[in-house]
């Protein structure tokens, strides 16, 4: 593309010029900021898996071996953070693919009750040992501004989390769809485990993992959260949590209603 020169007449096109420009500045300093938050967490987490395989690497070696049982589990722990370093950069390439998606969403129209009900079905399938229940509380056609797949990734992030965190008998999740005067909101409520107050407040920080001791034996990287954060923020939505420890959680999505046409 040729290179056309900015030709400035009046003061107004200065002003125009330096709104455009502070405008441009500002976008470049977010980007830089996000990338470099996200080289540094990166960076930081993927310590501790290559630290336990270093260690599981020694062990190996020397007593690999000759002793079958620790050639085992040696190679089976190995074969865990591995899988666990695999999610935790599937998850930060969707984060990051998130964050820098320009979206355009003016045209976008997705019907929700039907994307809620084809995961859900979906889901039932690989959790058959769940009470799932959709429970439909909606007044007009519960159309928002969102793309399907992205709608479809964020409720399979909370309906993930919500079986992951039910490790008792009370198997039973709803999926609640309603809506407000702006927006339509849809509800996920487990009965599972539930998260204390103080950790309450962090569980949207990137790599956060309420109760790392006991959350250890639960798989899971602690992305899931910011990349719902991620997602209402790209689409002008809100997402919520009330939570009660040893009764479960309630996550809410809002995202923006499409309104018909006057
Ligand atoms: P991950 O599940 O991979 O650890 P998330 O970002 O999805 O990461 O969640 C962050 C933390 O919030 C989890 O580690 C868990 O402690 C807590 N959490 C999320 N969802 C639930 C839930 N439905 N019930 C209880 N705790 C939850």
């Amino acid at each position: 593309i040729a290179y056309q020169p900015v030709e400035i007449k009046t003061n107004d096109e200065i002003e125009d010029l330096a709104e455009v420009y502070n405008e441009i500045m500002q976008k470049a300093h977010r980007y830089l900021d996000q990338q470099k938050r996200l080289v540094s967490d990166v960076s930081h987490e993927l310590r501790t898996p290559l630290a336990v395989l270093d260690g599981h690497i020694n062990l190996l070696n020397r007593w690999g071996k000759n002793d079958p049982k620790i050639l085992d589990e040696s190679l089976s722990a190995s074969r865990e953070e591995i899988s666990r370093m695999k999610s935790m950069l599937e998850e930060m390439l969707a984060l990051s693919r998130f964050e820098n998606d320009e979206l355009d969403i003016h045209n976008i129209d997705t019907d929700l009750l039907k994307i809620a009900e084809t995961t859900l079905k979906n889901f039932h399938l690989i959790h058959e040992d769940f009470e799932l229940k959709l429970v439909n509380q909606l007044t007009g056609n519960g159309h928002a501004k969102i793309h399907a797949n992205h709608y479809e990734q964020g409720i399979l992030i909370l309906l993930d989390n919500a079986a992951k965190y039910s490790p008792g008998d009370k198997k039973a999740i709803t999926l609640t769809l309603s809506e407000d005067d702006d927006y339509i909101i849809t509800s996920i409520k487990d009965c599972g485990m539930g998260i204390s107050p103080e950790d309450l407040e962090h569980v949207f920080e990137r790599f956060f993992r309420a109760d790392k001791a006991r959350n250890r034996q639960i798989g899971g990287t602690g992305l899931g959260l910011s990349i719902i954060s991620q997602l209402v923020e790209n689409y002008n939505g809100e997402v919520l949590v009330t939570s009660q420890l040893g009764e479960g959680s309630d996550f809410i999505l809002k995202f923006p209603k499409v309104k018909p046409a006057l």
